[in-house]
């Protein structure tokens, strides 16, 4: 990883909701492999930021280019950018309709084109890999959170993201589950998957991050590996939210 290049690319980028100014002259910049955890009090704009890279949101100005591609406003472009980009959130934001099975399936099917028969054998082979090959004909309903959660990273998998994004992927998750989902995404961050996630998980963060981010009030206050964001971070704002959760 360490000598990658950029794969995600924010400069001087800045994002206002109306007169509000969410994220502030952002630049930062993720390479292909590399795991970013991004930390920060609620409100400070970390989900905004993530929205950003695949089209949920847009900025104002500033330039953000995702594999060497400008993102702009625009439904075509933003349709590959959403192909490129995997989203896990923190409501699972399943299809309640549809089994487990065909809630991998339909994208793969109805964007990327491929075959049913080639979609369901991509599909069984993600659900081994999150450990839930039993759950496909179930629907989402009879699965635990845990496991919806599961399902949904191997929808993003099933759809071949090269960049895969996750929103506080734990937080709606009953205590005893966190450690399938968090477990899951480890072994995915082995794969090398180029990875941004906003998550308090420090263990996590400690297991698996190359970069850590602490954003508050729209901007990003500290950029740094864990080795040093956790011992000796260089601002006091960092080091406040810090002592608050670890
Ligand atoms: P975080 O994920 O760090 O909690 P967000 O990115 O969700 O922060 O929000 C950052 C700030 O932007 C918050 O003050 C929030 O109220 C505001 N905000 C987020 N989304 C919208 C929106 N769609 N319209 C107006 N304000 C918003
Ligand atoms: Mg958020």
């Amino acid at each position: 990883m360490p000598d990658n290049a950029p794969i995600i690319t924010f400069d001087h980028v800045d994002k206002f909701y109306g007169d509000f100014h969410a994220l502030k002259d952002i630049s930062i910049s993720v390479r292909e492999g590399e795991r970013m955890v991004v930390c920060g009090p609620s409100g400070s704009g970390k989900s905004t930021l993530i929205r950003c890279i695949n089209g949920l949101e847009f900025h104002n100005s500033g330039v953000l280019t995702v594999d060497g591609v400008e993102v702009f406003e625009d439904s075509k472009h933003i349709y590959r950018l959403r192909q490129e980009v995997g989203m896990v959130f923190q409501q699972f934001n399943l299809f309640p309709h549809l089994t487990v099975l065909e809630n991998l399936t339909i994208g793969p099917i109805k964007v990327r084109k491929v075959s049913p028969s080639e979609a369901e054998r991509t599909a069984r082979k993600y659900l081994e890999r999150v450990r839930i090959p039993e759950q496909a004909d179930k629907y989402p309903s009879a699965l635990s959170g845990g496991q919806q959660q599961r399902v949904a990273i191997a929808r993003s998998l099933c759809m071949e993201s090269r960049i895969m994004l996750f929103d506080e992927p734990t937080s709606a998750l009953d205590p005893e589950m966190i450690n399938e989902v968090l477990d899951v995404m480890v072994e995915l961050a082995d794969t090398g998957m180029t990875m941004v996630v906003v998550t308090h998980e420090m263990g996590f963060a400690r297991k698996v991050a190359d970069t850590m981010v602490f954003m508050d009030a729209g901007e990003i206050v500290e950029t740094a590996p864990p080795e040093v964001f956790f011992t000796n971070p260089a601002s006091a704002r960092c080091r406040a939210f810090l002592d608050q959760i670890l």
